[in-house]
């Protein structure tokens, strides 16, 4: 017999060992019971046998490892570091492909009589009905122990189990139609029938999608050609079109530029070891050829390669540049990919027949052999942050993956994190500069426009029509850039003043002329716009601050031949494609949108780049709002000009003099690191703290409130010039989707004393029921 560790995906980090009469290999999939269920776990490794009463393994669903040692140890690293279990982050690497949930299913085989009072409920239950789904009882009586009592059912042989496996991932199925290549005379069928057998003769290819015809004909004229045997009809599976890889147009040839080789030769200098290196470059500084030349040398010796990349960033434009150096080498993991074609990408990357991976964050999982490199570009943003357990940062995580592998690791940015930059000061990690642009491409001009003496604040200056008329008159592109989708950001009744806030969140809601409803970004719920103020019944509302739907409709005003497309979360991925076809195509003058159009977006006709507000990023109440709001003009900004022809770039704001908007509008990382620096280390937030939160939330106000004291007068581990404790206190945003949310806020002066801080917290304090905990280490959001 064999003993096995194996990891569940639970919140509890429980070691749970089962045997098995053969040999598992470790990071295989296996069933195993638990309670009365039977679960999906890894085999983690082979422990000594325990004088416990051992459950057995029930399958084991592969021979050769799912996920390979290196990364079983670098879920055991998460689950230590973000404070998980390793179960949780096993499955966060897993494809959904291959998860499955499995389902017990239960019949009453013993007696009618003398039946426990315990198992009355699954008598009663199976009265009426053959078998029973466990899932389902408990859904109807959560408070009973359904699992713990089937189990005891099954023991005392009433009832038996049956398991039933449902995979997670569904693939899309849709129904085809075959022609049967029977002998007929079409003239006998009738009207009906003869019509779609037409339809059907002219498909050119058989079996075709149902839904081509669907519409034109009846579904019982089909049903009847089925009947007849003329066709046939069945269900397959099928692929998504929503990816797409163009053909790349052939590699560019380029000379590189003597930064650019500087920047290459110095990073290859720690060739084959792990070292951080930071690439701080302008915006089309050439980066990406930097980073090109690098992954050749490491594909050449036979090595893999990681490359990742923000999602937003993952545009079509990005991969056709590695498609035309790299091809058939390219796996792409995206969110755009049906399960089967990541799936797919995955075990390209397993077997080694693709050896350089693109994708965002989760891609630092990638089952690659024989690592050698890994890329994080744009590594300064939010979004490598995970928002659900395991809480990671894919950046972070790309590091510690680098460094146990013996990887070397690239993090490039325009604009670092300020974090990365501390850790160039210390010289924890190489900083490599591109100054400039390639081919003398300069830099845009810009100018600052105060809104303050403004007639019409935050829609269009006169300034920033006058510039566009320019481009449109000279036959240039222009993108304008509103960080805010909808039409205005509130309503607001001009006799009392109120508010119209979400009833779930307190959050003021927005307004979707469109539409003609008011939506809460948080929680999504929607209704029409009140004719009347709900405390007042006055019918004059303020419309706030713009978003882009009300930007969009001053632009139709203003240059009513100009062609426009707005693009904001709102719009479909379908009008993603489009767009970078029609710019491309130049069959766009004014792109307007929110930070969707910030990333990678590369056409040399754009010479006019204008910021609406640049105020909005700026007034969030988070510790980072600066650092975002320079991060965000300098990456705008950074869209103009970017070949031949010299760009421009007007930002409006209401505070011109601000450090971060100064700083941006010269693209000059450096001093805003320096004033930003100055400020965090003043309020002892990262990167001179290390940061934890907990977020606790509840349904009640009162239960929570009393939690927090109970928290507060007890439970908080002592201060000290090295640790700092903030709150409980009502979370910035204090109610989203109807519950309420307060926070903790650990700042130490490192890691362990987190650790310390959090176990300190976690092992006193449980929240009474009702009440949910959220912990998140090194949050990107204090929200
Ligand atoms: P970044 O990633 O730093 O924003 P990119 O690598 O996208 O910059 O480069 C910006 C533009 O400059 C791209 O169109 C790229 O093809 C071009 N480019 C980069 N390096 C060179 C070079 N050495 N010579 C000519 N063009 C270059
Ligand atoms: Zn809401």
């Amino acid at each position: 017999m064999y003993y096995y560790k194996v990891c569940l995906p639970l919140g509890i980090d429980k070691d749970f060992s089962y045997s098995s009469s053969q040999r598992i290999v470790y990071g295989a999939r296996v069933l195993v019971p638990l309670r009365a269920k039977l679960m999906l776990g890894i085999c983690m490794e082979e422990m000594p046998q325990q004088n416990y009463r051992y459950k057995s393994v029930v399958e084991v669903l592969d021979e050769a490892e799912v996920l390979p040692s290196e990364l079983l140890e670098m879920a055991k690293w998460i689950a230590w570091y973000y404070h998980c279990s390793v179960g949780k982050a096993l499955f966060a690497m897993l494809p959904s492909r291959l998860q499955c949930d499995v389902d017990a299913v239960a019949s009453w085989i013993g007696s009618d009589k003398d039946i426990p009072q315990d198992y009355l409920p699954l008598y009663a239950a199976l009265q009426t009905q053959d078998k029973l789904k466990l899932s389902e009882l408990k859904k109807n009586r959560p408070d009973y122990p359904v699992y713990r009592m089937a189990e005891a059912a099954q023991d005392a042989g009433f009832i038996s189990l049956a398991h039933k496996v449902k995979h997670l991932d569904k693939p899309k199925k849709k129904n085809f139609i075959e022609v049967a290549g029977l002998e007929f005379d079409e003239n006998e069928l009738p009207l009906r029938q003869r019509e779609a057998w037409e339809l059907i003769k002219e498909q050119a290819e058989s079996p075709f999608l149902m839904a081509d015809i669907s519409s034109l004909i009846t579904y019982s004229a089909l049903k009847a050609l089925v009947k007849k045997g003329i066709i046939r009809i069945f269900p397959k599976e099928v692929q998504d079109s929503g990816f797409f890889r163009e053909k790349g147009s052939g590699a560019k040839t380029i000379t590189l530029t003597a930064e650019q080789k500087q920047a290459i030769r110095e990073i290859l200098e720690d060739y084959g070891k792990f070292q951080v290196h930071l690439l701080y470059g302008i915006t089309g500084s050439g980066k990406t050829e930097v980073y090109i030349e690098i992954i050749r040398k490491y594909l050449q010796a036979g090595q893999s390669v990681i490359f990742l990349i923000p999602e937003i960033a993952l545009t079509p434009q990005m991969l056709d540049r590695f498609d035309s150096h790299f091809g058939s080498n390219l796996a792409v993991m995206h969110s755009q990919l049906t399960q089967a074609q990541r799936f797919a990408e995955w075990q390209k990357m397993k077997s080694g027949e693709c050896r350089l991976v693109i994708g965002a964050r989760s891609a630092v999982f990638a089952p690659v052999q024989n690592l050698g490199l890994i890329i994080v570009d744009e590594e300064h943003e939010s979004s490598y942050k995970q928002d659900n357990v395991p809480r990671y940062n894919g950046r972070d995580l790309a590091i510690v993956r680098a460094q146990k592998s013996g990887a070397q690791i690239i993090l490039g940015s325009a604009t670092p994190s300020l974090e990365s930059w501390q850790n160039t000061q210390t010289g924890r990690f190489r900083l490599h500069r591109l100054k400039n642009r390639p081919l003398h491409y300069s830099l845009p001009t810009v100018r600052l426009i105060d809104l303050r003496d403004s007639q019409n604040p935050e829609l269009i200056t006169d300034e920033l029509a006058i510039a566009i008329t320019e481009r449109l008159n000279r036959k240039e592109q222009v993108i304008l850039f509103q960080n805010r989708r909808g039409y205005s950001s509130f309503l607001q009744c001009l006799k009392c003043g109120k508010l119209i806030t979400c009833e779930n969140c307190e959050i003021s809601m927005y307004y979707h002329r469109d539409r003609e409803e008011m939506q809460c970004h948080y929680c999504g719920h929607f209704y029409p716009i009140p004719r009347r103020c709900p405390s007042c019944n006055g019918f004059s509302f303020s419309y706030g601050s713009a978003g882009t739907q009300k930007v969009e409709q001053t632009l139709k005003m203003l240059f009513p031949s100009a062609r426009i497309l707005r693009m904001d979360s709102d719009s479909s991925s379908n009008t993603l494609k489009s767009m970078y076809q029609r710019m491309k195509r130049q069959e766009i003058d004014i792109l307007l949108g929110t930070q969707m159009i910030t990333k990678g977006l590369d056409f040399p006709s754009v010479t006019l780049v204008g910021i609406i507000n640049a105020d909005i990023s700026l007034n969030i109440p988070d510790f980072r709002a600066s650092e975002r709001s320079f991060q965000l003009i300098t990456q705008v900004a950074g869209r103009s000009g970017r070949a031949e022809k010299t760009g421009e770039v007007i930002i409006q704001t209401y505070n011109p003099e601000h450090y971060s908007i100064q700083c941006a509008s010269r693209q000059d990382f450096e001093s805003f690191a320096v004033q930003e620096m100055n400020y965090r280390s003043r309020l002892s937030y990262p990167p001179a703290f290390r940061l934890a939160r907990l977020l606790y939330q509840g349904i009640d106000l009162g239960e929570l409130t009393n939690e927090m004291d109970r928290l507060k007068r007890t439970f908080l581990p002592p201060q000290s010039e090295e640790l700092i404790i903030l709150g409980p206190s009502p979370a910035p945003f204090a109610k989203i989707n109807q519950l309420f949310r307060y926070h903790v806020i650990i700042k130490a002066a490192n890691p362990s004393q987190i650790r310390t801080a959090v176990e300190y917290i976690e092992g006193g304090f449980q929240p009474q029921k009702g009440i949910s905990k959220q912990l998140d280490i090194d949050p990107m959001m204090l929200m």
